[in-house]
């Protein structure tokens, strides 16, 4: 996005990109594999998100709306349900959390006001929550951000992209090229030095502006002058969560009748397994699981990507009350990414702490005019972490360099 806008803005714009694909977490996995353009990173658009709705309409894509009529169902302590059962001290989170002067990591918050037996069913589910889908560590997530997600009012709307995620990425790499930009892969920055890059294939390259958009983690992969490296270390402050990501292929939807429901019209299915939650492509007719696993315990993890989809199997069977030998003779494809294991990534996405405001003050000025940092990690709105979040800063920071 950065480098649209600035070859927009009439910039000579270069591009170097570690990997052999353009879109880091954003992935397309092969649709001969997978039978449609399968998503093996960023997968929904959340919410609003203005800046991806107008750069999908722009190019031309197709949203597809997360159906209401989906239905979630809830398989934890063994007990099936489609329906969110009342969880006692549920009713008295909004009133804390409005009280709140000061911001304090989730976990904290949790003892300092619901420590009460009676509430280990709440404090457990808010803990699953925090870790499930921001991938946070509950020790260091932020409350405020927590606050903001609850009591931010309305409901959300998700989003995918029938042609996937990857086709915007297509799009936007092609408005680049068209504006006489460059674009280099297989090309793993290891060294910026004032206004020149060196790369670990030994390219070199000089600019006027640089901009990093590497994920947190990574930045310190990456060897800079030490004003830079001591004014960057504000990165460290923001939180970055792990996730393990399953994608399996099937011949047919034989979940879509199982547990003595019917189950066509499955979007989610929580549980207590080792993956412990799964999604359908609901309403598109794919017969395809996606399973998530997120946060701490994810990011422990040393399992191999054969070993992960062997556990991803158990945990469905487990579900659905199936052999594993049945659902592994109708499996057709299966990925199990470990996103903390990409070295280019090092992990999800980030999330807020009581600290990161302060820590996106520090990352967010220019160093010495020339070298600015940008990505998920910046955004100030509700959806950090996402490509909502990554798109509007990248906007930012082009019209930042843009005006000079
Ligand atoms: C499993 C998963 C699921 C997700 N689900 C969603 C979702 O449903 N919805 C949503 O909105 N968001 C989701 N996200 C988050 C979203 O993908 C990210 O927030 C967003 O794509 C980040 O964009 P970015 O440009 O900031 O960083 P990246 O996409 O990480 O881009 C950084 C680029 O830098 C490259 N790079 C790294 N090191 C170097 C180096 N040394 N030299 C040169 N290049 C380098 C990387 O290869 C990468 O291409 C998900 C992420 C993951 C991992």
């Amino acid at each position: 996005m950065v480098g649209r806008e600035l070859t927009r803005a009439g910039h000579r714009v270069t591009i170097l990109e570690a990997r052999d694909r353009l879109g880091g977490r954003i992935w397309e996995l092969p649709a001969d594999q997978f039978g449609y353009r399968a998503e093996g990173g960023a997968e929904f658009i959340h919410g609003e998100a203005p800046i991806t709705k107008a750069l999908v309409a722009e190019a031309g894509l197709t949203l597809v709306r997360a159906r209401r009529d989906g239905q979630r169902w809830d398989k934890r302590s063994g007990k099936l349900s489609n329906r969110d059962d009342d969880v006692p001290g549920f009713d008295l989170v909004p009133a804390k959390l409005a009280a709140l002067k000061r911001d304090l990591p989730i976990a904290e918050f949790l003892d300092r006001n619901f420590a009460a037996d009676k509430f280990a069913a709440m404090r457990r589910s808010i803990i699953r929550m925090t870790e499930g889908y921001d991938a946070a560590d509950p020790l260091r997530a932020s409350t405020f951000a927590l606050r903001d997600e609850w009591l931010g009012g309305g409901m959300r709307q998700s989003h995918r992209l029938e042609e996937g995620y990857g086709a915007l990425m297509d799009f936007l790499a092609a408005e680049i090229r068209k504006g006489g930009g460059t674009i280099h892969l297989r090309a793993e920055v290891t060294v910026v030095e004032d206004t020149k890059v060196r790369c670990a294939n030994g390219a070199r390259f000089n600019g006027d502006r640089i901009v990093v958009t590497v994920p947190l983690p990574v930045l310190h992969d990456i060897q800079f002058d030490p004003a830079t490296t001591a004014q960057w270390q504000a990165a460290d402050a923001i939180g970055y969560g792990d996730v393990i990501k399953l994608v399996f292929r099937f011949k047919h939807a034989w979940w879509s009748q199982a547990l003595g429901h019917d189950l066509s019209h499955l979007s989610f299915m929580m549980s207590d397994e080792f993956v412990p939650t799964w999604w359908t492509q609901y309403p598109r007719p794919y017969p395809v699981l996606t399973g998530w696993f997120a946060g701490p315990r994810a990011a422990q993890s040393r399992l191999s990507e054969a070993m992960l989809i062997e556990r991803g199997l158990e945990s469905l069977a487990h579900i659905f009350e199936q052999e594993v030998g049945t659902l592994r003779a109708l499996l057709i494809a299966a990925r199990a990414l470990h996103w903390g294991q990409d070295k280019f990534a090092r992990g999800a996405y980030s999330y807020a702490t009581p600290e990161s405001y302060a820590a996106q003050d520090e990352l967010s000025k220019p160093v010495r005019g020339i070298l600015y940092y940008a990505g998920e990690a910046l955004y100030r709105g509700r959806d950090m972490g996402t490509v909502e979040a990554a798109l509007a800063n990248g906007k930012d920071v082009a019209a930042t360099i843009a005006r000079g």
